[in-house]
């Protein structure tokens, strides 16, 4: 569904090349979600741009569904874009438009037909939540509805991958599990890829599959999160750990596992 192969990613800028990516792979098969953990300058934005197509690669190779991406032309990217769906920390919501069209103009834009738009909106709404608020502007919703608006908008142009960019790191932790739990019933219910980036091991536990960790542009560790969790290795992947409470922690080793399609995932309590 989504592969990397030995992707790196230079900068030109002033104070000289910085290499931003270096040698990654990422292989994430249809249904799994993926995490990229690291600190700030990692390489994770530039990672996640390279799949969304918005970067080009300075060396490597992006396929997605099979398709290499990283040398097609523009009108074939576009296509290639649409069966991607992202979302971020900051919402991106036209302010001045209702719930109902921040979700409705995109589509639009694309071409839909208005009463594919109403079904599109009401499904994908509902899906989320907030039927009773398409009405309201962005500016009465809390920072967990704007994000389930920007989840109802990116679902809506029905991509088969999902990306997200530190999408709960403005949210509180009530509000960063509810924003979990849905991406968890978006990746259940309608089959959806995910890959996100995040500072945060708590979103890596909670429903990650698989994780890399990322340090000056390299993946400096990458596993399972079962094995990753119960044997890390790099310090890096360690000082991340020990950001878990260590209640959380101990529950993970003791947490139920079970088992969704071809891999297993921990269930913390
Ligand atoms: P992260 O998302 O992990 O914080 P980034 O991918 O944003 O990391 O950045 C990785 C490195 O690449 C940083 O040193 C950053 O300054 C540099 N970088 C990112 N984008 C650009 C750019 N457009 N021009 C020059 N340097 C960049």
């Amino acid at each position: 569904m989504i592969v990397l192969e030995n992707i790196s990613k230079e900068f030109h800028s002033k104070s000289g090349i910085v290499k931003a990516v270096s040698d990654v792979n990422v292989h994430v098969k249809k249904g799994e979600i993926h995490g990229v953990i690291g600190y700030s300058g990692a390489g994770k934005s530039t990672l996640i741009r390279c799949v969304n197509l918005l970067e080009r690669p300075t060396e490597g190779k992006v396929y997605i569904n099979g398709v290499e991406t990283t040398s097609l032309p523009l009108p074939k990217l576009r296509k290639a874009r649409n069966k991607i769906g992202m979302i971020f920390q900051g919402f991106n919501l036209l302010k001045t438009a209702t719930v109902y069209d921040n979700i409705a103009i995109p589509l639009k834009l694309l071409g839909y037909d208005k009463e594919e738009v109403k079904i599109r909106v009401e499904k994908y709404l509902e899906i989320v939540g907030l039927t009773d608020k398409h009405k309201n502007y962005p500016n009465q919703l809390s920072g967990g509805q704007k994000q389930r608006v920007a989840i109802a908008r990116a679902l809506a142009q029905e991509p088969e991958i999902l990306l997200s960019d530190e999408a709960t790191s403005a949210l509180d932790p009530e509000t960063t599990d509810s924003i979990l739990d849905l991406l968890l019933k978006i990746n259940k219910e309608l089959g959806i890829t995910i890959l996100l980036i995040t500072h945060e091991m708590n979103v890596i536990q909670k429903i990650c599959d698989h994780v890399y960790v990322m340090e000056n542009g390299h993946v400096v560790e990458q596993n399972n999160a079962i094995q990753l969790f119960t044997k890390p290795t790099h310090p890096t992947t360690k000082k991340f750990l020990n950001t878990i409470s260590q209640r959380n922690l101990s529950s993970a080793l003791i947490s139920q596992l079970h088992v969704t399609g071809s891999v297993t995932r921990l269930t913390f309590v």
